[in-house]
């Protein structure tokens, strides 16, 4: 067994051996599954008849760090407009592929709006909603064809509350010939797993190649989710799709979706993730994607943007200042990073702390890549900085917050720049941390 200081016995498993599917758009591929990276994809809530603001919206999604953005399209008006949707992409220099989803009438749409299908990169198809049950084999053998014809790989995107009630209803027929049968959420469970693997077998069976397919099965609730990507990862070799369809609003919305994936992405399982959010009114929709960036960060999974470790604050804090600082110091790491991320690689890994007193600051600082110490109650009014575990120049007066952005913005240029020289012992040198 391994020791307990061995990081990686509570690192998470290795990944799921998958196929792998690209996603394509220009010059752009997205590789989802195998050892690549997990792909953080989300959802534009815009009206894709509407060509302008869908594109503004997939923009802003895209420039959040989504590595696909899906796009409802459940009209003729809607599929009409993703080709200029792609092309307005296009010029704006956004080269995101694009994923259509469809419901009930994709086989109409992509049969009739041949520029739709081209545009798209990738279409989802739920097969619990393929239309009723005369037709739903050729509506789904006519979408498997169009992405065959096209190129396109598919993600069959089975969900709990569209699930295909013929099948569900043949699984409780088998269940209550038992001996012991299962309970009705077991049943349930085992119908969307089924589901979606009946329907990339036949997908294949109709010509799709097995990696041109994504499998997804979502719920709203945390425990049916990780039972059933369990289930699908021990009985295929697809990449799959994490997500808990329904996740709610605000903290509920973030605290459901990251039990669920952390879960599952610690055992490995899950190539791609969304995190479904449903945003405040007014707030911005981007906010799903840097939250799943953050949990795939804080697991240790991929790295996206500086992370600040601030303290929560407590009675030894006599104002909301380092608070504001944390949030400041947040806010400013994000809008730099579109500058650093090429021209300063490995910023992404850099910790910066921001803490609110001599209880742990001195130690969480050096402990961060640049950190400050502020002044609790009682303290003297001055604030320490520790780059690179050495105490350095210590801040005082109205200007802390602006100086120690120069600060963070001269350890970026020195650590990660083209120069890249070695960091000297803190930024003006100083006594050691400890
Ligand atoms: S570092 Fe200081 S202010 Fe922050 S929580 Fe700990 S004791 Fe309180």
């Amino acid at each position: 067994m391994a020791a307990l200081s061995d990081p990686m016995a509570v690192g998470p498993a290795s990944r799921r051996g998958t196929r792998t599917a690209t996603v394509s758009w220009g010059g752009r591929h997205v590789v989802m599954g195998g050892a690549e990276p997990v792909v953080v994809q989300s959802m534009t809530n815009t009206d894709t008849a509407d060509p302008i603001g869908t594109a503004i919206q997939v923009k802003e999604l895209a420039q959040a760090g989504s590595e696909l953005v899906r796009i409802t399209v459940n009209s003729a008006a809607a599929a009409a407009a993703v080709p200029a949707i792609r092309a307005q992409l296009d010029r704006m220099g956004i080269d995101v592929p694009l994923v259509g989803d469809f419901h009930y009438n994709g086989h109409k749409l992509l049969t009739e709006h041949p520029g739709c299908a081209e545009a798209l990169s990738k279409y989802r198809i739920n097969p619990g909603n393929v239309g009723s049950s005369s037709r739903r084999d050729d509506n789904f053998a006519q979408m498997i064809a169009i992405a065959c014809r096209h190129g396109k790989p598919v993600r069959i995107g089975v969900n709990w509350g569209s699930l295909d009630q013929q099948l569900l209803a043949r699984l409780m027929d088998q269940n209550a010939s038992r001996a012991t049968p299962w309970d009705a959420r077991e049943v349930m469970r085992e119908a969307l797993v089924t589901s979606a693997l009946d329907n990339a077998q036949r997908a294949e069976e109709l010509g799709l190649p097995g990696d041109a397919i994504i499998l997804s099965a979502k719920v709203s609730q945390v425990q049916d989710l990780i039972a059933v990507y369990r289930e699908l990862a021990r009985r295929c070799d697809y990449p799959l799709h994490l997500g808990l369809t329904e996740a709610g609003m605000g903290s509920k919305g973030i605290v459901a979706s990251s039990a669920a994936l952390a879960v599952l992405l610690q055992e490995g399982i899950g190539d791609t993730i969304r995190v479904s959010l449903t945003p405040d009114p007014g707030g911005s929709r981007s906010r799903e994607v840097v939250v799943a960036q953050e949990i795939l960060q804080t697991m240790g999974l991929r790295a996206f943007t500086p992370q600040v470790t601030a303290c929560p604050g407590c009675g030894r804090t006599s104002s909301t200042y380092f608070q504001e600082l944390a949030g400041r110091i947040e806010t400013f790491l994000r809008t730099r990073m579109p500058v650093w991320r090429d021209s300063h690689p490995g910023v992404e890994t850099m910790q910066v702390a921001v803490m609110g007193c001599v209880v742990n600051g001195p130690g969480e600082s050096a402990h961060a890549n640049i950190g400050i110490s502020l002044p609790g109650s009682g303290e003297a009014p001055v604030a320490p900085v520790f780059v690179d575990g050495v105490r350095g120049v210590t801040l005082k007066g109205e200007r802390i917050a602006e100086e120690f952005e120069a600060l963070v913005e001269q350890y970026v240029e020195r650590r990660y720049g083209a120069g890249r020289a070695p960091v000297a012992a803190g930024i003006g040198g100083g006594e050691a941390a400890h």
